[in-house]
């Protein structure tokens, strides 16, 4: 039988290092124990929360309920033909199982290199960078569904993934906990450097035919440069989603900010990018507080030291208000809040 610890501090659990503590403490190692762990907290009348790496949530106060902590490990190849099915544990370091598959000479994973976090979170995301998302490599995943007090299987398309969503965001929120996914690698090395920053940082090191492993070092490169080691300087990645617009607000906006970038999005829709409004605002490098955006980054908010979660969030508002006020867009905060 598992036990819990009580009142564990949860400043190590988290990428944003917000010193908050919680009521119990389990750290998962066998998929069997997880309803055992939510059956704990219910006959407490407490709530629950399964956390990976902590790299894409705030904590805004001391957790009430009791923390699952993944600690589910296990990854096994499957050769079929010319692809391989990768099957890992939901608690595996996800930048650890992208450099083990390629180590094995499989493909499809180099673009999400050095994404911190756990396999599942990677699912409930639908993480994605530099032109690939998860989704495009994901089979299936096996879930305990606490609604439905079973275990199952969700196929790619039962997953329902949008750009960084999935059902787990939705209609399977604070019910489902992801032990296992299935993944669709390459036996070939067919990579995707369509990527701008990707393409033209491969051009400046004279590689016009890149290995997967060229591609994952450099994606590696890039994100090194870019953003801040959470370890070094507490974040939680991108603070804000990048914002999807109707083309005539887009058209709109033109007129007085004729260099905004977009990406399609759909036909009357564009992606602008977060990032490219803060930076125009002002906001990249500026501190409030215990907190500051990064100035390397404008899209990510780091934290100095001290601060918290509802301090974090205050400071967010204040910059949500303002790109409001200047462009008419309503950021939304990425991380999950607790
Ligand atoms: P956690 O923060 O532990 O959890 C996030 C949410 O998922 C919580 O609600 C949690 O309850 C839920 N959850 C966790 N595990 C499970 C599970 N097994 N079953 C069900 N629910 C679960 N994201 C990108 O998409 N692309 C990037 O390029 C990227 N870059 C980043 C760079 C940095 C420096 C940082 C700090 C973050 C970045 N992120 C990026 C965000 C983050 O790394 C991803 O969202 C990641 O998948 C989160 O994993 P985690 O294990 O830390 O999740
Ligand atoms: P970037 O290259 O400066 O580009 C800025 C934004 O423009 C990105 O968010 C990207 O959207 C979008 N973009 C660029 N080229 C695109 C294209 N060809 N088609 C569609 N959209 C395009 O981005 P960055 O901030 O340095 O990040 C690089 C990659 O890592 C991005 O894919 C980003 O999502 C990912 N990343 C994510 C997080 C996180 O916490 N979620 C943190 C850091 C980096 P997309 O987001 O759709 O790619």
């Amino acid at each position: 039988m598992i036990k819990p610890e009580d009142y564990k501090s949860l400043l190590d659990f988290n990428t944003l290092a917000i010193d908050v503590n919680c009521r119990y403490f389990f750290e998962v190692t066998r998929a069997e124990d997880i309803p055992v762990a939510i059956a704990f907290a219910e006959q407490q009348q407490l709530p629950w929360l399964v956390l990976g790496g902590g790299s894409n949530l705030v904590f805004t106060r001391d957790f009430p309920g009791v923390i699952i902590k993944n600690a589910l490990r296990g990854v096994q190849y499957q050769a079929r033909d010319e692809c391989v099915l990768l099957t890992a544990a939901s608690g595996e370091s996800w930048h650890s199982l992208v450099m083990d598959s390629l180590a094995q000479g499989y493909c499809g994973l180099e673009n999400l290199a050095l994404i911190p976090g756990s396999v599942g979170a990677a699912a409930v995301q639908n993480i994605g960078a530099y032109g690939v998302e998860l989704e495009q490599r994901l089979e299936s995943v096996t879930l305990w569904n606490n609604r439905s007090k079973n275990w199952q299987h969700l196929t790619k398309a039962e997953c329902q993934f949008g750009y960084r969503d999935s059902i787990f965001k939705h209609a399977l929120k604070d019910c489902s906990v992801i032990t296992e996914m299935r993944l669709q690698l390459h036996k070939q090395a067919i990579v995707n450097t369509r990527y701008a920053a990707l393409n033209e940082r491969l051009a400046q090191h004279g590689i016009d035919s890149a290995t997967p492993q060229q591609v994952a070092a450099t994606v590696i490169e890039i994100r090194q440069e870019k953003l801040p080691d959470p370890e070094q300087l507490p974040n939680a990645g991108s603070f804000f989603k990048n914002p999807v617009i109707a083309q005539s607000h887009y058209q709109h906006l033109l007129s007085a900010h004729p260099q905004l970038p977009c990406y399609p999005a759909s036909a009357d829709q564009v992606k602008v990018p977060a990032g490219w409004l803060l930076e125009q605002a002002g906001w990249k490098g500026r501190s409030q507080g215990h907190f500051a955006m990064h100035n390397a980054q404008a899209l990510v908010l780091v934290h100095l030291g001290g601060g918290s979660g509802t301090e974090l969030l205050a400071f967010a508002e204040q910059i949500k208000d303002d790109i409001n006020h200047r462009f008419s867009i309503k950021l939304e905060i990425e991380p999950s809040v607790y």
